[in-house]
């Protein structure tokens, strides 16, 4: 069976991959010159990288693990120890640890939080243990019941103290969603803290070993092409075709750089575009459908990510830290944390600029200013005196919308990857997977895409007879 894939990111290349897997032939059409999509990167001219996200892959990750396994590339995943890591601001240039021991959960995250007095007070560790009782107990069920709260109004309503939040949950929300607690929905957060408390090494982190288009996006699309099947890049999908029933009957592709245009025929069709994106190519006739008509609710956040190279080293940290700097939430200095990007003597250091609304449309300096003005609180001993660091280069990377922001209400309008119309499906970060916007979540939603079209192939009206006749 052919299935034509539109977009390379994550979903659409795992889409394809499990596909290929299944017997049928997936064509993925994309439209940048790069895989990846929010995972994409690039070489500056002196041969550094640089890249749309800082990127951290969890143990409690078991798709993206198993994806991993699969291509035998598992010895790309740089394991780091199980800790989190949070700068102090009240006492600049230190950092207050959450060192889980090598014990069975939940006893570690207990212990993990316990073990760390520099946050959290003893009334506080212990009203918010009893907070996340219920979401431990009763699992996911309560956890998508909380949808309909902010993460600030779920500490409220569990008489939790406002300064949990100013210690670790602003940090933790601007990192799995780019937004702060007072607009998070509850759900995010609760699924993160119970899949970290339940699953042994739910919170290890790891760093992929170089850039991700390279050493995870390449081997998926060899997988692909060794089976039969097509990656093409500077290929978008410039209008889904439509037969009289309302069915697909092609993707419209190419036109880039005189290109010629050309439509793609097979026997079914999958989104693997951004939703603000697929929501612009959406058919007139499909719009006020249910599944189709919630997208609107569903819009990607604007985040910022920067890279900056230095003279010298900053740090020695080999691990993510969670910066708690207003503008900031996390970093890592990828010259120790990355191999393919290792400096024995300069850092350079990648950080996600978050929330970004209010500076999305400021330009490169005015943003790399305010962001050397917070690493002053990070690194005081680097900037101030008569040696002080330089800055070397930087590159600034704005995503204006990147993964839907997850506000309460949410995840009632998220759709699965099976769609009314028979021969159309989806797959993305946004669709209905439980690990919500993330590159677990991304993989996920391809597999289940390549599945739920798998099993309906005897379904799908056959377009096989029109394309034959189309290309004699
Ligand atoms: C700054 C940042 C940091 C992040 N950090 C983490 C992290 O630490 N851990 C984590 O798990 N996740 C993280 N994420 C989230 C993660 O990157 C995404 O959830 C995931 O990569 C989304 O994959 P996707 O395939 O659903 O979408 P995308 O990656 O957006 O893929 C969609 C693809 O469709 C293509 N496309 C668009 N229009 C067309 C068209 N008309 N025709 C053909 N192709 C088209 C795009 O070019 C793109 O390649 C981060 C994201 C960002 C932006």
């Amino acid at each position: 069976m052919r299935v034509v894939i539109a977009g390379a990111g994550l979903a659409g290349l795992s889409c394809a991959k499990y596909l290929a897997d299944a017997g049928h032939t997936p064509l993925v059409y994309e439209a940048r010159d790069v895989l990846g999509g929010k995972v994409a990167a690039w070489k500056d001219e002196d041969g550094d990288w640089y890249e749309t996200g800082l990127h951290i892959f969890f143990g409690a990750y078991p798709n993206m693990l198993q994806l991993f396994h699969e291509l035998d590339i598992e010895e790309r995943l740089q394991w780091k120890s199980h800790s989190m890591i949070f700068n102090q601001p009240e006492e600049p240039g230190t950092y207050s640890r959450f060192d889980f021991p090598d014990l069975p959960a939940p006893i570690n995250g207990v212990a993990a939080i316990l073990g760390n007095n520099d946050m959290l007070n003893w009334q506080e560790k212990i009203s918010f243990g009893l907070g996340l009782l219920p979401a431990m107990i009763r699992g996911q069920e309560y956890v998508e019941e909380c949808d309909k709260y902010s993460w600030s109004e779920w500490l409220r309503l569990q008489n939790i103290p406002e300064r949990v939040n100013d210690e670790v949950f602003i940090a933790m929300s601007k990192a799995l969603n780019f937004i702060g607690p007072d607009e998070i929905s509850s759900t995010v957060l609760l699924t993160a803290l119970n899949r970290f408390l339940q699953e042994k090494n739910g919170s290890k982190m790891a760093f992929l070993d170089g850039a991700p288009p390279e050493r995870l996006c390449q081997p998926i699309v060899d997988h692909i092409q060794s089976l039969g099947g097509e990656v093409h890049l500077r290929n978008p999908l410039r209008e889904i075709k439509l037969r009289e029933d309302g069915t697909v009957s092609s993707f419209l592709v190419g036109g880039v750089d005189g290109q010629k245009l050309q439509d793609v025929e097979a026997d079914a069709f999958v989104s693997a575009l951004p939703v603000d994106l697929l929501k612009l190519l959406l058919p007139e006739a499909w719009k006020s459908m249910d599944i189709f008509r919630k997208l609107d609710g569903l819009r990607g956040v604007p985040v910022i990510n920067i890279h900056l190279w230095f003279d010298r080293k900053l740090t020695n940290i080999d691990h993510l830290l969670f910066s708690r700097s207003p503008l900031l939430s996390v970093y890592a200095d990828m010259s120790i944390a990355c191999k393919e990007y290792e400096d024995p003597d300069r850092s350079m250091l990648e950080l996600v600029f978050a929330p970004a609304k209010d500076w999305i449309h400021r330009s490169d300096e005015d943003i790399i200013e305010a962001t050397m003005g917070e690493l002053k609180k990070l690194f005081p001993m680097h900037f101030s005196g008569d040696d002080q660091a330089k800055l070397r280069k930087f590159k600034v990377i704005k995503t204006p919308l990147s993964v839907y922001k997850a506000i309460p209400g949410c995840q009632e309008l998220r759709p699965s990857q099976k769609t009314p119309i028979p021969n159309f499906f989806l797959a993305g970060d946004y669709t209905m997977q439980r690990y919500l916007a993330s590159m677990e979540g991304a993989v996920l939603s391809g597999k289940l895409c390549a599945e739920v079209i798998h099993s309906n192939k005897e379904d799908l009206p056959n377009s096989q007879s029109a394309f034959e006749a189309s290309a004699s």
